[in-house]
């Protein structure tokens, strides 16, 4: 079996020589023991990096053919720098993993076992968040639980350390959308998945690339490319705001009735803000819902995608591994989705 090691690098001259070190110990230990071939490899791939990482990964893999190298033409930001390593890499099963060395590279070993007993997909699941600080702990648990309630199935606690099988790889070319989510993505193909846990670890040398405004655009695009529940929550509100506006009018009605102490002018003017402000939400949130509806059409995200297919006939061999819609052309043309 050939693993393809896929690590997306912005701007990581302080760490890239620790990485490549540890990852080629890593891969060598396996070859020795037969779990995977010996054309096994690891993808840098350079993100549009304004140091010298490029520099570094051309003499790292000039020194070992286990360590490759791709170069994007500028920075195209981690998720899209890691499809377009998954994409590019060759492997019958592709791991990908930040190269900060803050995810134990030793769990790839049990990723493979797990793939060898027949998963497709193994997902790196971080047991504790100590090393973290208070605020991005929070912040990221929060994420995950709002994700969830949102209805958008990720794995928690898990970021972007996987292994997919090359099929599980092949399947995620028919997910064309711009912004990408893959957290969100992966576990919409199905096949059969397994977790590995680790500890994870401060990052090695450098800075997160990750400062909080990129933090929460990102966790805004997951929401944002994964729910509709955001347009939901307006015809709701509206809802609410329609129904206490009827309980109101029936309030004002009574004062004026039984009371007798109405004041003059008031339900005239203050009823028609309410009752209009919630008939013009409500009426947002039915258009959000079109919008929705227009939304995931337009993603035109494959519908189905086969396990498997078992079949007894001479003809040529079974097509286990091919979606029956979505995926052909994607397999042509293996250029196309580097948007
Ligand atoms: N990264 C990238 N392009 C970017 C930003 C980050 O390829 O525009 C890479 C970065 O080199 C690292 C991984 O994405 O390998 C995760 O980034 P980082 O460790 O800074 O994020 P954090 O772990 O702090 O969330
Ligand atoms: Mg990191």
């Amino acid at each position: 079996m050939r693993l393809g090691i896929v690590v997306p690098c912005y701007n990581e001259e302080a760490v890239l020589a620790e990485t490549a070190k540890r990852l080629i110990e890593l891969l060598n230990r396996m070859i020795e023991k037969g779990k995977i071939s010996p054309d096994s490899m690891v993808y840098f791939v350079n993100d549009g990096s304004k140091d010298r990482t490029w520099e570094i990964i051309e003499a790292q893999s000039a020194a070992s053919k286990l360590i490759g190298g791709i170069n994007l033409s500028r920075n195209q930001g981690h998720q899209h720098a890691l499809l377009g390593g998954l994409f590019t890499a060759k492997g019958d099963a592709l791991v990908s993993i930040d190269a900060d060395l803050q995810d134990d590279v030793n769990v790839i070993e049990e990723m493979v076992d797990r793939y060898h007993e027949g998963c497709d997909i193994v997902y790196g699941v971080r047991k504790q968040r100590e090393t973290d600080t208070r605020f991005k702990k929070l912040t990221a648990e929060g994420f995950y639980k709002l994700m969830l309630w949102m209805g958008v199935d990720i794995v928690y606690n898990h970021a972007d350390y996987r292994l997919m099988s090359r099929r599980a790889v092949e399947e995620l070319k028919g997910y064309k959308e711009v912004n990408l989510f893959l957290r969100g993505i992966v576990p919409l193909l199905g096949f059969k998945t397994a977790n590995v846990y680790y500890d994870r670890a401060e990052r090695f040398a450098g800075e997160s690339k990750y400062p909080l405004k990129k933090m929460l655009a990102f966790a805004w695009n997951g929401i944002t490319s994964f729910s509709t529940v955001p347009l939901k929550l307006i015809t709701i509100l509206g809802f609410i705001i329609f129904l206490t506006t009827l309980m109101a009018t029936g309030w004002v009605f009574l004062v004026w009735a039984v009371l007798d102490s109405a004041i003059p002018g008031w339900a005239s003017t203050v009823l028609p803000i309410f009752f209009f402000g919630g008939v013009q939400i409500l009426s947002i949130g039915v258009i959000g819902e079109y919008l929705g509806k227009v939304y995931s059409e337009t993603k035109a995200r494959p519908r189905f995608i086969i396990e498997r297919v078992l079949e007894h006939d001479d003809s040529p061999p079974a097509r286990t591994r091919k979606s029956a819609e979505a995926n052909h052309k994607s397999r042509e043309k293996t250029n196309e989705h580097h948007r």
